[in-house]
């Protein structure tokens, strides 16, 4: 261990009874991280709607990346053969759920991809973001310079990621909120909550926000936003 580039500094569970459901372990962003959540949550109010294509272009990458490994791996495919994005709205209580059936992500993946920003365009984002913050600021930028993920939180106090590689046999739960400077990773033990392959990501809306969970809503998104995806995009609203 201590590998991880994100700092691990809890561990919520007893780690010596091994017969008891595993940790939840706690992790730091890295600063530039928390940096950017701060401005995305409390500087970003106009154009949030953004947030949609650019977790629609996440599962989209997710499912070309797969895509590209099973020409020469085709056994990749063999737990999910179809490959689309699933979005299903629940308009009672405020929640959004985004599922691909693309690559996933490992353990490692979660904390280097959605911990910590590795591009060196970090710096520049943010100070492009302070330099247009007059009409509250530009959520357009957040696309421009691949920090997509986190545009999640313009919308969501909480985000639940759930993810399982075809290259690993676990699936992960990595769950963030609005205002803290930790995210947690544990495993999925959920039965219920368990995918053949891929991610699974769910918005807990903000008060204010709550209307994005209208399929309408989001049908027409993804019909701005989202009509050049190559895989097919389904919506579905949960039953009241
Ligand atoms: P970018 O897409 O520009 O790399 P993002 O902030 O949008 O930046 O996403 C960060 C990283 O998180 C991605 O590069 C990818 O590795 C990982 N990721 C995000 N969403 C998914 C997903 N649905 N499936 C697999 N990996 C994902
Ligand atoms: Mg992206």
């Amino acid at each position: 261990t201590g590998l991880y580039f994100g700092h691990r500094f809890e561990s919520t569970t007893a780690a010596s009874d091994a017969s008891t459901t595993p940790p939840v372990e706690r992790y730091e962003y890295q600063a530039e991280v928390s940096r950017l959540m701060d401005l995305i949550v409390n500087s970003l109010y106009s154009n949030k709607e953004v947030f949609l294509r650019e977790l629609v272009s996440n599962a989209s990458d997710a499912l070309d990346k797969l895509r590209f490994l099973s020409v020469t791996e085709p056994e990749l495919l063999k737990d999910a053969v179809d490959l689309d994005i699933r979005i299903q709205t629940d308009k009672d209580n405020g929640i959004i759920t985004i599922t691909d059936s693309g690559i996933g992500m490992t353990r490692q993946d979660l904390v280097d991809c959605l911990g910590t920003i590795a591009q060196s365009g970090t710096a520049k984002f943010l100070k492009a973001l302070k330099d247009s913050k007059d009409a509250g600021g530009d959520s357009n930028l957040i696309g421009q310079f691949g920090v997509g993920f986190y545009s999640a939180f313009l919308v969501s106090d909480r985000v639940v990621v759930s993810t399982k590689s075809p290259k690993s046999d676990k699936q992960y739960v990595w769950e963030g909120e609005a205002n803290t400077s930790s995210y947690t990773i544990r495993e999925e033990t959920d039965p219920e909550k368990l995918i053949p392959r891929g991610t699974c990501l769910t918005l807990y809306l903000k008060r204010d926000d709550k209307g994005f969970a209208h399929p309408e809503r989001i049908q027409k998104l993804v019909k701005n936003y989202s009509q050049f995806v190559s895989f097919p995009i389904y919506t579905w609203q949960e039953k009241g």
